[in-house]
């Protein structure tokens, strides 16, 4: 199958990430696969993708740094084919307390890799694929959670404030390049079996929470990427600015 571009997909090593990686791949796009510690798991990922017939590379960057994402935009830009799309999907939470006992370095940290990350990497993909600076255009989907209307009270309203940003981001960013071809929008899935409950001190978080979702389970990490490649593609070409649920109707 002929490329359809390169999408770049943040903390795609494991996860919602990789699960997102695995369709694109599927789906005839190029993939490069973003960590921050996990080289082992993005190089086996991207070993899967070559053997589909796919380019595919990792890159470590930690999306909360300006020159480290600068830095792996620049080996996108050398190593493979335009950039299509992003998937802004690398995401941190700390263990799970209450407010009055959170201090600055929890709230920045967390405030940082999901905001500040999130920004940075569309900052330069807009910058490839808007058609007003010579590109081809391309689409955006952001990872939000059903955490920023929930407000995850007694968790973690950190991440839960994070994913707000990112919502009003993708308002803000879906309004602002719409004529120059590109399309943002977000995904906000709800309770869905990955590690990242482990972070919390939660593991088993999803199983004993899942009778608060009506549908009475947990999603996996493949029924986001289903949403997440669906707004990429071109079946979605007049969805911009939505923020898509994803949890089982929680
Ligand atoms: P996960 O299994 O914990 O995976 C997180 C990914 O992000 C990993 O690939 C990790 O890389 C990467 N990452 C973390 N910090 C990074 C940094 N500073 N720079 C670059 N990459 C970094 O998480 P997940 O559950 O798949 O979540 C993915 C996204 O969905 C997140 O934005 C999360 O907030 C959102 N979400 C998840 C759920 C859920 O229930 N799972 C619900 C709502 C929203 P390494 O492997 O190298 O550590």
């Amino acid at each position: 199958m002929a490329s359809k571009g390169t999408i770049l997909v943040t903390g795609g090593s494991r996860g919602i990430g990789a699960a997102c990686v695995r369709l694109l791949a599927r789906d005839g796009y190029d993939v490069v696969i973003n960590y921050a510690r996990s080289a082992a798991a993005a190089d086996s990922l991207v070993a899967e993708m070559t053997g589909l017939g796919r380019s595919s590379i990792a890159i470590r960057a930690d999306v909360g740094s300006d020159a480290e994402v600068t830095a792996m935009y620049q080996e996108i830009d050398r190593s493979m084919p335009p950039l299509a799309g992003l998937v802004n999907n690398a995401g941190i939470l700390f263990e799970k307390a209450l407010l009055r006992d959170f201090d600055a370095d929890r709230i920045n940290e967390t405030l940082r890799v999901n905001v500040t990350g999130s920004f940075l990497c569309a900052r330069e993909a807009v910058r490839r694929m808007s058609t007003a600076q010579g590109g081809n255009g391309g689409a955006i989907v952001n990872l939000s959670s059903a955490a920023a209307r929930i407000g995850s009270p007694n968790e973690f309203i950190d991440y839960a404030a994070s994913k707000g940003a990112i919502d009003a981001m993708t308002l803000g960013l879906s309004k602002e390049v719409a004529r120059e071809g590109i399309r943002v929008n977000a995904v906000r899935p709800g309770l869905i079996h990955t590690d990242i409950h482990a972070s919390s001190g939660q593991p088993d978080r999803v199983e004993r929470l899942q009778d608060q979702v009506p549908m009475g389970r947990g999603g996996s990490a493949q029924e986001v990427a289903d949403a997440v490649v669906w707004l990429l593609s071109p079946a979605a070409s007049y969805v911009n600015g939505v923020l898509l649920d994803v949890t089982g109707g929680r």
